[in-house]
């Protein structure tokens, strides 16, 4: 397996249903001189799917890359509201966030649901961030480790290698999003090993050792350093402390 510095760190922002298009190009305006000498880890921005052009406007010339927050798996058609992988890819996005806990929760995705998204993902040429995570419940119960493999097997479903190799996991325990309750950085790269150990099992031993496999759930400044420095947590995926420039910041910029 490569040493984990093989694999550059990614610092992505989850800005779920929050701001505004002018609120868009502000956070742009402040953010970016914030993070512009960066070079150790790549920065992801997911905004809403209104304010993708200001923020691919905002990123332009930077380092950012801008994510999705979600997509429909058909290319087009008749499926008023949603939104496809073509036409975000032409709005400029690179990326896109699929299986968040509370599209699971509140929107009934399932893991099949998961890999038809990241197949036409994959297929437009955006980087699909699969979440996967166990419930509070499920964590008690000690089931996390066979909820994590039925996500995993489930959403990333006859992936080839090739596939595989193009995709970027987030590990969200959904009782940590949104709650203040970090997982402990022992928690999590104990979670994340054991993700590592299934990517092996399905994909081998290279392709597991270069996928990267973000931590989620409550990451702030103060908390960003005891995570990363676990070797088996390569970034984070950051909900509400990415909403603010200058905390965003802080976090991408942890002490490589
Ligand atoms: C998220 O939305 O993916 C998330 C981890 O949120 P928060 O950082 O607010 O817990």
């Amino acid at each position: 397996m490569p040493a984990a510095s093989a694999r550059k760190p990614v610092i992505a922002g989850n800005w779920k249903m929050f701001k505004t298009v002018a609120e868009t190009a502000k956070f742009f305006q402040v953010f970016r001189p914030l993070v512009e000498d960066l070079t150790h880890a790549e920065i992801v921005i997911a905004p809403s799917f209104l304010s993708l052009p200001a923020a691919v406007e905002g990123a332009t010339g930077s380092q950012i890359q801008i994510a999705a927050q979600n997509l429909h798996w058909e290319s087009e058609g008749a499926f008023t509201g949603e939104v496809s992988a073509p036409m975000m890819k032409a709005a400029g996005a690179r990326a896109v966030i699929i299986g968040h806990s509370e599209r699971r929760q509140f929107f009934h995705e399932t893991d099949e649901t998961v890999n038809l998204r990241v197949k036409a993902a994959l297929k437009s040429g955006l980087t699909p961030i699969v979440c996967i995570g166990e419930t509070l419940d499920q964590r008690e119960a000690e089931q996390t480790k066979a909820v994590l493999l039925q996500q995993f097997d489930g959403g990333l479903a006859s992936l080839t290698e090739k596939d595989f190799s193009r995709i970027i996991v987030a590990y969200e325990p959904v009782w940590a999003i949104g709650t203040g309750r970090t997982a402990t950085p022992e928690i999590a790269a104990e979670t994340h090993i054991c993700i590592r150990d299934k990517a092996q099992q399905r994909f081998g031993k290279k392709l597991a050792g270069q996928l990267r496999i973000l931590y989620g759930g409550s990451v702030k400044p103060a908390n960003i350093q005891g995570l990363m420095e676990k070797p088996d947590i390569d970034g984070a995926l950051v909900g509400g402390a990415s909403l603010e420039a200058a905390s965003m910041a802080a976090i991408v910029r942890y002490q490589a």
